[in-house]
């Protein structure tokens, strides 16, 4: 679709800006409601080549639960390998800990899904969805505060046009373009990493098992693929990813045997390798005048654990729940209250995913002790448990509704 130069009625409710994974999920869920939404997207379509990539997503059991409230977890479903336990150790040392879905009572932890396939079912939902408009390939240039709404300048291939919405969504990634017209800042901390991902072939079956496996250079992820297959994504220094992306495949295999070990039998087929340099970046702030970030415009998070595309579907599926059926989407005391709802989950996430790179990725003596007993703990003891599986099923920061966890 491309951008209406005098759309009628250039007034909206909510104007999200970024269709990626998150900003789509939220125009998806807000399709089904009253309220009038465009979604302003810079890449050309049908799919934004930058955002609907080669990667897989592993979701975790509440994301599964938003996607289904969403009604698009059918569509999804058959692209989609159960992850029925997760496996964690590291390289070099004894001791491991295990996560079941038969612990808890649930066919699977999360589902590992190929982002094509999550982008392809939100953009068909997008399309199927009358009162939805969708301006793109198209790009916010400027932005001005009223007391009852923001003006965006919207700039395309065809002109411009300005968009006034009540409020304005932030979903446009790491770099956030709304951040900088709002004169806003961000902690970034480079790790100094790239992940490598890759499909591999497996000589053994799966059976539906993820792993994670501490290196001191970082993180590695086998996260299981249909037929015997699994995305491996290989954390490394940045200094190395030159040269590791020019091995040849057999060369490349042979190295991530030898970090992974041989669980799953042999490696015996690679699929092509793209790498993503890895940093984090935090907003400084949830909120501005009329505007909220969400997804990685919030915060961007380091893979391993695979909690980036979780916890921007956790801020979707929140702030859906609050702007549904307000008088005002963009009212300060409702995004002041969504903020404050956001705030624990996001800083216990972040957290997390900071604490288990810098931890791992550290050769000092007393911190191996540490992780070790940490994993003994995760394994034996059964409060340490309780709240890690929580997490690692991601209903800790389910909205209200609890989308059917128990609480
Ligand atoms: C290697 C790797 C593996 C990962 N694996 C997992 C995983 O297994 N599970 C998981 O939960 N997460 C995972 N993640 C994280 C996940 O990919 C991200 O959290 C998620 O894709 C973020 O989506 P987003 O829509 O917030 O941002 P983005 O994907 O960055 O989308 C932003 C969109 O905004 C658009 N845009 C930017 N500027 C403008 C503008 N000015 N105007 C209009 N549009 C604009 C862009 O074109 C883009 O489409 C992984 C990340 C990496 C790097």
């Amino acid at each position: 679709m491309t951008v209406a130069k005098n759309p009628a009625g250039n007034f909206f409710d909510v104007a999200i800006v970024g269709g990626g994974l998150v900003g789509a999920s939220l125009a998806v869920r807000l399709a089904a409601s009253s309220l009038r939404v465009v979604l302003i997207e810079a890449a050309a379509p049908p799919i934004s080549a930058a955002a609907w990539d080669e990667r897989c997503i592993a979701l975790n059991e509440a994301s599964q639960r938003i996607l289904a409230s969403f009604g698009v977890w059918s569509a999804l479903s058959g692209e989609a390998e159960p992850i029925r336990a997760t496996h964690i150790s590291e390289k070099g040392r004894f001791g491991s800990t295990r996560f079941s879905a038969d612990e808890v009572g649930l066919p699977a932890l999360g589902y590992n899904a190929p982002l094509r396939a999550i982008g392809a079912v939100l953009s068909s939902a997008m399309a199927a969805a009358p009162k939805l408009k969708l301006l793109q390939p198209a790009r916010v240039a400027a932005l001005e505060e009223s007391a009852d709404h923001l003006s965006l300048n919207v700039e395309s291939a065809d002109g411009g046009v300005v968009i006034k919405a009540a409020l304005v969504v932030a979903a446009d990634g790491a770099q956030s373009s709304i951040r900088k017209l709002l004169g806003l800042e961000a902690t970034t901390r480079d790790y100094a990493q790239h992940a490598i991902v890759s499909a591999v072939r497996l000589s053994r079956p799966h059976q539906g098992v993820a792993y994670e496996r501490f290196t001191p250079d970082g993180p590695m992820a086998l996260i299981p693929k249909p037929d015997d297959a699994a995305s491996l994504v290989w954390t490394v220094p940045s200094a190395n990813v030159e040269s590791m992306l020019a091995w040849t495949d057999a060369e490349y295999l042979e190295a991530a045997q030898a970090t992974f070990g041989g669980r799953l039998g042999r490696f015996t087929a690679l699929g092509s390798r793209k790498s993503w340099p890895l940093s984090r970046v935090m907003n400084e702030t949830l909120v501005g005048p009329r505007t909220v970030f969400i997804g990685n415009a919030a915060q961007s998070l380091h893979p391993v654990a695979a909690q980036g595309f979780n916890l921007g579907l956790r801020d979707v599926a929140n702030l859906a729940e609050r702007i549904i059926g307000a008088a005002d989407p963009g009212a300060e005391q409702l995004l002041a209250d969504y903020a404050a709802t956001r705030r624990s989950d996001r800083e216990r996430v972040s957290g997390f995913t900071d604490l288990l790179v810098r931890a791992f990725s550290n050769r000092t003596p007393g911190l191996a002790q540490a992780r070790h007993w940490g994993l003994v703990a995760a394994d034996l003891l059964p409060p340490v448990r309780a709240a890690l599986l929580r997490q690692h099923l991601g209903h800790l920061g389910l909205p209200a509704t609890g989308l059917g966890v128990p609480r």
